[in-house]
């Protein structure tokens, strides 16, 4: 008998190299298909059609406990659309699937769109189509999102280049602090009972529960004339990400503790769990921020943009990846981002 491999064994990123290496790209209109943010359609010679799809499964990325369901909807709206922003595109459509189980009441399930319609609003995006059917298990939601964007103006993973800088926006590990709460207060409950305490940790309770896409920052680049050379969304943490970045493009980077953005909230946290905010920033999921990477003469211009901060450069691929904490010393960055199977 053949040996049968475990899922853990190789890993989420592992199993879509093992079970996607046969695809083929025979049609002309399949500009880019498995390995980005987005896959890229080509219908038009100036114009690019994006689509990305993702998959929230109860017990596994959501836990209604702790999320009012109409969050739920409005994060899963987010989290689809990240992915367009991640090509420097615009977002204009979705599809929404579901598979609910027979605990959920009809109001649940209206709550659930409350919140997508309500993303669909706030980004200007129109709720085209699904599926609905019936599940032993929970919910299951599938969105896919399509967007546009000019062939001018796209941002792959695989195009970082060297002396590139590496830009952030808003701040990181914000989401995973969240979490951290909602978790905290979720097993005191189930412990004693108690009410959940969750005054004073808005800020990151917001950012986990109802995060928001940084769209005017992909309209503020496109102001000032910047193409970023490479650009990917943080769902999985800046390491992670980093990785992608640097694995696709062929390079190494270095990143500055001091430049990581941290809220003062998030680092507040941390302080009360007594970790170290520097790891919900590099390895935190959720934050729904864009890593992207600019020619170092946009320097100036990216400076006049609110809300991007710029975390380092781009180096060459045998310079690896490091991080260069405040005290000076250098070390090498761990991708200990959110993977499949291993938890
Ligand atoms: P993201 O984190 O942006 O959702 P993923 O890491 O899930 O991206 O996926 C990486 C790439 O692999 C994407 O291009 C995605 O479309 C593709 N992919 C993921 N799962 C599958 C699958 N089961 N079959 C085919 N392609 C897949
Ligand atoms: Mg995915």
């Amino acid at each position: 008998m053949t040996k049968q491999t475990t899922l853990a064994e190789i890993g989420e990123f592992g199993l879509i190299e093992r079970i996607t290496k046969q695809s083929t790209k025979t049609h002309k209109t399949t500009e880019y298909g498995i390995g980005d943010d987005c896959a890229v359609l080509k219908y038009t010679d100036t114009q690019y059609t994006l689509i990305s799809t993702d998959l929230l499964v109860e017990g596994i990325h959501f836990d209604l406990v702790y999320t009012p369901i109409k969050h739920l909807g409005y994060k899963a709206v987010i989290c689809n659309i990240s992915d367009i922003y991640a090509m420097n595109g615009t977002p204009q459509q979705i599809t929404v699937s579901i598979a609910v189980s027979a605990k959920f009441s009809v109001e649940a399930i209206e709550q659930l769109y409350e919140g997508i319609h309500t993303a669909c609003k706030a980004y200007n995006i129109d709720l085209i189509g699904g599926d609905t059917t019936s599940s032993i298990t929970g919910l299951t939601i599938s969105i896919t999102a399509i967007g546009i964007v000019a062939e001018s103006d796209i941002s792959y993973r695989k195009t970082a280049r060297v002396n590139d800088l590496i830009c952030v926006t808003g701040n990181l590990g914000a989401a995973y602090m969240g979490l951290q709460i909602l978790q905290r207060e979720k097993s005191i409950f189930k412990e004693v009972g108690a009410q959940p305490k969750l005054e004073g940790y808005e800020y990151v309770l917001q950012r986990q529960l109802k995060p928001e896409s940084p769209k005017h920052i992909i309209e503020q680049l496109k102001k000032n004339g910047i193409v970023p050379t490479a650009m990917i969304d943080i769902s999985d943490g800046l390491s992670s990400e980093l990785f992608h970045i640097c694995k696709q493009s062929h390079v190494g980077c270095n990143i500055y503790e001091e430049k990581i953005p941290i809220h003062e909230n998030t680092a507040d946290v941390c302080k009360e769990f007594s970790i170290e905010p520097l790891i919900p920033a590099l390895h935190g999921g959720d934050d729904y921020e864009l890593l992207f990477t600019i020619p170092i003469t946009c320097f100036d211009s990216i400076s006049t943009i609110q809300g991007v901060t710029v975390i380092g450069n781009i180096t060459e691929a045998d310079k690896g990846l490091y991080l260069i904490l405040k005290a000076g010393d250098k070390v090498a960055l761990k991708a200990q981002g959110w993977t499949s199977f291993t938890q």
